[in-house]
């Protein structure tokens, strides 16, 4: 009855777009040898749409993340790339953001794959799908924070460019003669947040649109700090921040995290994400027995 329900809601029209229906008639009962992809995240989820805490923290960030770029913008000393090396202060400024529930809200994804018991190999469909939408909300305080930063100069009066840096990625669509639709749909997406696009086009970088444009997003905040300062990152996964975390420990994450305590809150602002990420892979798909373990020290020192 309620994957019944959640069928009929799931078919949409879009203005000017064709009908997209998240293909939740596809999503088979059981998923064999696989979990549920979003099995035991319904907390996590409802937090996310729910709750005034994660409003205010979203928001309490997104308000510390502006103060630390006007800060970073005053100090050409100041890079957020651990990487940028060379003569970076003559360089103009930026920030590098992610976008996946950095900027825009996909809990309702979550929710809808919660509710269908949707497996691993349902997600790319229906991830496509909920990108054509177009709908995403704004992670409370995202939309107010680029365009308050794009409104910021530094001492030379070069105003700040913001990278979205995403890992949407490009690919073809059954119906669709672009070769990215989900660059459209992206944009789309932000203009109707009230965000000008007018320069996010090439501001907007997706996974896939160069061969070297990968998983791993350091290709790309290398790129972007070839010709600018990078003053400020956010991100809401260790991997927005760090290369090649994916692949490490708890304990190796930790460390990780830790050479580079002074940078949280100051050049790197995390927004929480409890319903997915890197952090999740890394526990593999036993969590009672992730539950068991004691908690990862930390290896900060005694500022940690
Ligand atoms: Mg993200």
């Amino acid at each position: 009855m309620l994957r019944n329900l959640f069928v009929a809601t799931v078919v949409v029209t879009l203005a000017g777009c064709a009908t997209v229906q998240m293909r939740i008639d596809d999503v088979k009962p059981g998923c064999g040898a696989d979990r549920p992809f979003a099995e035991g995240g319904e907390r996590a989820t409802l937090w996310i749409r729910t709750s005034a805490e994660f409003r205010s923290s979203a928001e309490g960030i997104y308000r510390s993340a502006l103060l630390g770029l006007q800060q970073g913008l005053n100090d050409a000393t100041w890079s957020a790339e651990p990487t940028q090396k060379g003569d970076f202060s003559r360089l103009p400024p930026a920030v590098v953001m992610d976008i996946d529930d950095t900027a825009l809200d996909n809990s309702a994804p979550q929710a809808r794959m919660l509710l269908a018991t949707a497996c691993p190999g349902d997600f790319d469909v229906l991830w496509d799908s909920w990108v054509a939408e177009r709908a995403a909300p704004a992670v409370p305080g995202a939309a107010e924070f680029i365009r308050a930063a794009r409104e910021l100069k530094d001492p030379q009066g070069r105003p700040v460019r913001v990278f979205l840096i995403t890992n949407r990625a490009c690919g073809a669509r059954r119906g669709v003669a672009s070769a990215c639709p989900q660059q459209d749909d992206t944009l789309a997406n932000l203009r109707a947040l009230g965000l000008d696009t007018s320069t996010l086009n090439d501001d907007l970088m997706l996974k896939g649109e160069r061969p070297e444009w990968v998983s791993e997003k350091l290709p790309r905040r290398q790129l972007v700090a070839r010709d600018y300062r990078i003053v400020l990152n956010v991100g809401d996964d260790l991997a927005d921040f760090i290369p090649d975390v994916r692949q490490q420990s708890l304990a190796e994450r930790e460390q990780a995290r830790c050479r580079h305590h002074d940078w949280w809150g100051a050049r790197w602002f995390v927004i929480p994400n409890p319903m997915y990420g890197s952090w999740q892979r890394v526990l593999g798909p036993e969590l009672d027995a992730a539950l068991a373990q004691p908690s990862i020290p930390s290896a900060c020192g005694e500022t940690g």
